[in-house]
């Protein structure tokens, strides 16, 4: 009797953040993938400046106000 192969899709994961400069309220993104499927913390360092793209103003980050974390 002949052994029925299960059919599968592979999949990846890829995490997006979006960015919003509060100064020239100009857009970016950053896509990660991450390292591991489980217990992964996806906060952004808080203490850690990061630079706009736009503007080049120097900031550190805050989750949007009204994101739902
Ligand atoms: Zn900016």
């Amino acid at each position: 009797m002949a052994k029925l192969v299960q059919p599968e899709h592979e999949y990846t994961v890829e995490l997006i953040y979006h960015f919003t400069c509060k100064y020239c309220l100009e857009w970016w993104s950053y896509a990660h993938q991450p390292s591991q499927l489980e217990n992964f913390d996806l906060r952004l360092p808080r203490e850690e400046p990061f630079w706009c793209p736009h503007c080049g103003t120097q900031a550190n980050l805050i989750v949007k106000e009204g994101f739902p974390v």
